[in-house]
């Protein structure tokens, strides 16, 4: 969980800017100026029409974050006052990604629903002192009218209606009198503003429409900045932090706070970068659309940038973390490398997960000079990172899967691996010189012949004598089958739906490949789910949340992300 942790002030009382993001600058500011009694409240307020992915981590572990650290509280808001889109499914999903990531909410959790008696009573003071008005226009109507920059906005025929005609037109709105659509309530502010936000924007639309939670009891809603700061101004909260799409409606989320002079100070929206990462999509549209249409299996598909899905691939919560902590809060919009989102998964699961062997792409070694039925027991290291971990035994026997890449029928250049002739360690075990290679038609390994060095027990021989490969193997009488799944990326555009390209057409056909018949060592029947472990010499796996018996690859052992920086830098 998160620790307290203050960030750095500077010996003159200023923020350290360079240890501090603005955010945090802002905040410490605020608390220090006394604002807000000192408080610091934050929110994280989905709109509950999907599952959280990637994106939101960012916004959930700053908002909690920077609550814990000033000794705030951050609640969870639903922000439904869409009825359309939203099902208890979502919310739901919401509740359990929340926890997994590991921020506990300040309280239950909040839905802006249950303020809709509020937020209408605000709208009939608004309309009494003349500040919206009932517009019997169309939505396209409405929206030709708002004219576009440098183009000048028209006024509706209907915004001077007077407080009463509006007042009656409202209440007969949510009264069920008009059909859908037929009227909308608009604040007056500015039609000539520079700020599209601010001219006459709606406020509430009618849709017959059934909401989870407030069934048919409105026939009208708030649109979102109707909603959004007198939901923060409701709960009490200080800071309301979202991303840069929203700064231009910040005009109008103050414009909407003024008029409801509140007895306290009113909440203050600040916005930051939101986060993307190449070959990735974050639109909870286009994520539906992968699942509606089939191309996944459902939102929590290990190749989903998901939340479900990152924790079914193995991604360890604490690797989101400590990757948006490192990634830190900018206000420029920037692209960063999914490489780098995965060096924090492999540093992390480098210091966590437990070593194990397993071969998916089998072929048999017979050890020819091995006595006949024997079976010793090879001591082996569970996690060289972390002696507490300690060892297992693994069963040794004349006869072992070995992965097919690891024997080649005749020498290759630069290949130390099984050929004929040639000596190989077997990982925690004995060395073996392969004798011959047995090949099917088509010249595929089928069966490697050895002979092993009974001297050689733990990877050592009494002459000291070196080997230029060490591979995996799995006892043969003792090996768990049980179905792996590689991963590669699911789009092969680094930056899908860029540039008006339609991101289904960089679909990779090849981001999920099924090896059924892996060879597993016997301890890995007996994961727990979702464990992450580590294949030696493939990768980290984790077992599946629902179904241990099945394995996916989470991340490869190799550090691409160090690999990019050595090119760039060079
Ligand atoms: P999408 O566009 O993916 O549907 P959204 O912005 O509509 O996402 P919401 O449920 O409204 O999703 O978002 C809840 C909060 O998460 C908002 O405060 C939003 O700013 C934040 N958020 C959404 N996407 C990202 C992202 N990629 N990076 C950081 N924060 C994000
Ligand atoms: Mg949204």
């Amino acid at each position: 969980m998160v620790t307290q942790r203050r960030p750095q002030i500077a010996r003159d009382g200023e923020p350290s800017t360079s240890a501090v993001d603005f955010v945090r600058a802002k905040v410490i500011a605020d608390t220090e100026s006394g604002k807000f009694g000192g408080r610091v409240q934050t929110r994280f307020p989905p709109e509950p029409n999907g599952y959280l992915h990637i994106g939101h981590a960012k916004a959930i572990c700053t908002n909690f974050a920077i609550a814990a650290e000033f000794g705030g509280t951050c609640n969870l808001r639903m922000d439904d006052t869409n009825p359309e889109t939203e099902e208890k499914e979502f919310v739901e999903s919401i509740e359990a990604d929340l926890a997994w990531l590991g921020f506990t909410r300040s309280g239950p959790t909040l839905y802006a629903s249950d303020y809709f008696g509020q937020i209408y009573a605000w709208a009939e003071d608004l309309v009494t002192k003349g500040q919206a008005y009932v517009d019997d226009q169309d939505a396209e109507t409405i929206s030709a009218q708002r004219g576009g920059f440098g183009q000048p906005g028209v006024e509706s025929p209907y915004r001077n209606r007077t407080p009463e005609e509006n007042l009656d037109l409202l209440r007969r709105m949510k009264a069920g009198e008009f059909p859908d659509g037929a009227r909308v309530l608009r604040a007056k502010i500015d039609m000539q503003a520079e700020n599209m936000w601010l001219r006459d924007p709606v406020l509430y639309r009618i849709r017959r429409t059934h909401h989870v939670r407030t069934g048919d009891e409105w026939v009208i809603y708030p649109m979102y900045d109707w909603a959004h700061g007198q939901s923060d101004a409701i709960e009490g909260v200080t800071h309301s932090l979202c991303t840069l799409e929203f700064s231009d409606h910040r005009a109008l989320y103050d414009w909407c706070l003024e008029q409801l002079d509140l007895p306290f100070e009113k909440p203050e929206q600040t916005e930051f970068a939101r986060l993307n990462l190449t070959y990735t999509m974050m639109s909870k549209r286009l994520l539906r659309g992968l699942v509606e249409e089939g191309h996944v299996d459902g939102w929590s598909d290990p190749r989903m940038p998901t939340l479900q899905g990152l924790r079914r691939l193995g991604y360890p919560p604490a690797a989101i973390r400590a990757f948006v902590e490192h990634i830190g809060l900018a206000r420029t919009n920037s692209l960063h490398d999914i490489e780098l989102l995965e060096s924090f998964v492999r540093t992390e699961l480098n210091r966590t997960s437990l070593r194990r062997m397993a071969v998916l792409d089998p072929v048999k070694l017979v050890i020819t000079n091995w006595p006949e039925g024997e079976q010793v027991m090879l001591e082996a290291v569970n996690n060289p990172e972390d002696p507490s971990a300690g060892t297992r035994l693994v069963p040794f026997t004349g006869e072992l899967w070995i992965e097919r890449d690891d024997v080649k029928p005749a020498p290759e250049p630069k290949y130390y691996r099984l050929f004929p002739g040639n000596e190989v360690r077997l990982r925690a075990g004995f060395y073996v010189t392969a004798q011959e290679v047995l090949t099917d038609g088509d010249g595929r390994v089928t069966e490697v012949h050895c002979t092993y060095d009974p001297e050689s027990a733990g990877g050592t021989t009494p002459d000291g004598r070196k080997v230029k490969s060490t591979i995996h193997w799995v006892s043969a009488a003792h090996a768990v089958e049980r179905t792996v799944y590689l991963y590669n990326r699911l789009f092969t555009d680094p930056s899908p739906g860029a540039d008006g390209r339609d991101p289904m057409e960089s679909l990779n056909p090849e981001s999920r490949v099924a090896m059924p018949g892996a060879k597993l060592e016997g301890a890995l029947a007996d994961v727990t789910p979702g464990q992450a472990v580590q294949f030696e010499r493939l990768g980290y796996f984790a077992a599946d949340v629902d179904d241990p018996s099945v394995f996916h690859r989470t991340v490869g052992l190799r550090d691409e992300w160090a690999n990019i920086q050595k090119r760039t830098s060079r």
